[in-house]
């Protein structure tokens, strides 16, 4: 055999689970026909984030004169964002190739597909591998409808060197909501197409509502209950259709989830089975054929960036060093970053009613304008919500809208992953002034 680990896939999961196995002493190969580092460092959360950082100063310029400041007629220049977001990821592209050669793991480019369970082909080459790591990610999912070709998806959004001046988002999920809010910001006019009633249905609904008011603020259009029926070009720009209602904007933004493509990799001969979309694993990764796994978006279990880095650091740590560890799939804290940012733990109010019953489940909340907020008299509300189970005085949720979400509730996973009840947040003296010390002074 070539290696004793063969990865498919340099993205989060796969990156992880080389390195931690060349470093247990494993021989390792990591074929990615791609830039490496996947959706996150490529085309999702790094310049992402970059872009939301740019998008905020549209507000931050607003409020500045009520602090004093005096910054005559602010305007971005979107080219030289983008630019200088695809620059800095270009150098990321580059730190992970380097930390690759680094861990001595080979990288091989171009794209893998299995010849028989030992064996994948990338290339003119042949590589043949004791264990092997399937980690290639998803991609956007586009539209079944008439049309559903033409358009974005998001990873075409971090290669524009223009924007446009009003776009048509489908989706209100985490990529539609941020891109909303980025694109708002940055001065596009913005009109979201929502199938159902409400953004961001996997969350706690009050949470939802509360982000919802913020970008309604921001300028954003909300179009709820309309199910694209067709995308067409015009002499001018991009029609959605729904139905009888046709949306006209210059392009239309898919943003209506994203799905694992099997397609090519050639899954059938080293027999592994598989769904459509997704390689089901077991708690140690394994598929169907024992010496061949699966981490990441590819199994879809819990699709982020941290899962994807535990899980194939616990299965390199368990082939390589005999350490078995089940990664915890439950109370991940997540965030969307909107503008306001949202971000929560454990399980939301709708969720712990139907898991525990309405009897037993107990609501704190908070909502206040920040401080900050209080000399320009504008701005999104924040609120903070406890979701506690009577029985115990347990936190079962933590969840939060506003500046710096993310931050806060990465420490408030901590204390919910520990068990804390409400009492512990309240023995917990505050820190003042700031937004988060409602969590241990509300009612
Ligand atoms: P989501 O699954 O979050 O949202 C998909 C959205 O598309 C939903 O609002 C859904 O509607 C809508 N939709 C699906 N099919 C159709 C259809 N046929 N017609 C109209 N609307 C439709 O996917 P995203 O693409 O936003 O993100 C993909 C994944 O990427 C996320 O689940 C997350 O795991 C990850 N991600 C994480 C981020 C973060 O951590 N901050 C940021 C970005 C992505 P409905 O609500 O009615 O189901």
């Amino acid at each position: 055999m070539d290696v004793d680990l063969l990865v498919i896939g340099a993205g989060s999961g796969g990156l992880a689970a080389s390195k931690r196995a060349a470093k247990h002493g494993a021989k390792v190969a990591i074929i990615e026909g791609d830039r490496v580092g996947g959706t996150c460092v490529i085309r999702g959360c790094v310049p992402k984030k970059l872009l939301v950082y740019g998008s905020e100063y549209r507000e931050l310029l607003a409020e500045a004169a009520s602090f004093g400041w005096s910054v005559p007629h602010p305007s971005c220049d979107p080219a030289v964002l983008f630019n200088n977001v695809r620059q800095e990821v270009m150098r990321l592209n580059g730190i992970h190739r380097t930390s690759l050669e680094n861990h001595g793991v080979e990288l091989v480019e171009g794209w893998g597909r299995f010849l028989d369970a030992h064996t994948v082909q990338v290339g003119e080459r042949q590589i043949t591998a004791k264990q092997m790591v399937i980690a290639v990610g998803g991609r956007p999912q586009r539209l079944a409808i008439p049309g559903g070709e033409l358009g974005w998806v998001s990873d075409d959004l971090f290669e524009q060197k223009q924007l446009p001046g009003a776009i048509t988002i489908v989706g209100a999920g985490y990529i539609a909501c941020e891109f909303a809010c980025i694109l708002q910001g940055l001065g596009v006019q913005v009109t979201q197409v929502i199938r159902g009633d409400r953004i961001l249905k996997g969350f706690d609904r009050e949470l939802a509502l509360a982000v919802q008011e913020g970008m309604q603020e921001l300028g954003v259009s909300l179009r709820f209950g309309l199910q694209p029926t067709a995308i067409s070009t015009t002499a001018t720009g991009m029609d959605l259709v729904c139905g009888d209602t046709c949306i006209h904007g210059d392009v239309v933004l898919q943003a209506t989830g994203r799905l694992a493509w099997l397609e090519g990799l050639g899954l059938e001969q080293a027999g592994i089975q598989h769904e459509p979309h997704r390689i089901p694993v077991d708690a140690m990764h394994r598929t169907n054929v024992p010496h061949i796994y699966a981490v990441g978006d590819v199994t879809d279990r819990v699709n982020l960036t941290p899962v994807a880095i535990d899980e194939g650091r616990a299965l390199a740590d368990a082939l390589f060093a005999g350490l078995q560890r089940e990664v915890n799939h439950d109370l991940v804290a997540t965030a969307v970053f909107t503008q306001p940012e949202l971000a929560s733990v454990g399980l939301g109010e709708e969720e712990a009613v139907q898991r525990y019953g309405a009897d037993r489940v107990r609501v704190h909340r908070a909502r206040f304008r920040n401080l900050r907020q209080s000399l320009p008299k504008s701005g999104p509300r924040c609120l903070l919500k406890l979701v506690v189970d009577q029985a115990n005085d347990r936190v079962l949720g933590c969840h939060m809208v506003g500046s710096h979400a993310g931050e806060i509730i990465q420490m408030g996973a901590i204390a919910v992953g520990m068990g804390a009840t409400k009492a512990d947040f309240d023995r917990t003296m505050a820190l003042h002034p700031s937004i988060s010390e409602e969590f241990v002074t509300m009612g």
